[in-house]
């Protein structure tokens, strides 16, 4: 992916032009406090809170992502920060993986990614890390969490009396149910 920055205002871009940059290129990446009056998408923050995600992983049009970084809610990050000397992934902390391909989403011959947390999806030079700056969801407390009025089977029974023995004994057990 690719960004166009106008102002302080950022907008995705998929195509290789002059003017726009990835991420990595970006001079700067402008930093907007939340807009009270923004009508956030909850279900983006319940799903972006706490995490940095690829645009990939993230189920929401990547327009609508935007806005929200625009307005303050989404912070995008490097994908790859400098370490002294060296450089390192943003996600997995790794700076002996990093390695280059040539990239059809950015257009670079060599754009560098991590391979060593590769199978979560590719981190790359030209990938964001996508993270929620708004306000905490709200978390609903329960009162008494691992209470539970049901009634167990025989076999239900049995199989709690013996974990309970297993974990009274330090011993492992493993129940298989179906
Ligand atoms: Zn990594
Ligand atoms: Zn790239």
């Amino acid at each position: 992916m690719r960004i166009l920055m106008k102002g302080h205002l950022l907008t995705p871009a998929f195509h290789h032009d002059s003017a726009s940059h990835t991420i990595t290129e970006l001079p700067n990446i402008p930093h907007h406090n939340p807009n009270p009056t923004f009508p956030f998408n909850p279900q983006i923050q319940t799903f972006l809170f706490g995490k940095q995600l690829l645009l990939d992983e993230i189920p929401h049009p990547v327009e609508e992502l935007f806005t929200h970084v625009n307005a303050g809610y989404i912070t995008l990050r490097r994908p790859f920060i400098k370490d002294g000397r060296k450089i390192k992934c943003a996600r997995c902390g790794s700076s002996d993986h990093l390695a280059t391909y040539p990239c059809a989403r950015c257009g670079n011959e060599q754009c560098h990614y991590c391979r060593n947390c590769l199978m979560m999806g590719r981190v790359s030079a030209c990938t964001p890390l996508f993270h929620w700056s708004g306000p905490s969801p709200s978390t609903l407390i329960v009162e008494q969490p691992l209470k539970w009025d049901g009634t167990l089977s025989t076999g239900q029974q049995q199989a709690s009396t013996a974990v309970v023995e297993a974990i009274k004994n330090k011993k492992e057990y493993l129940v298989w149910a179906v």
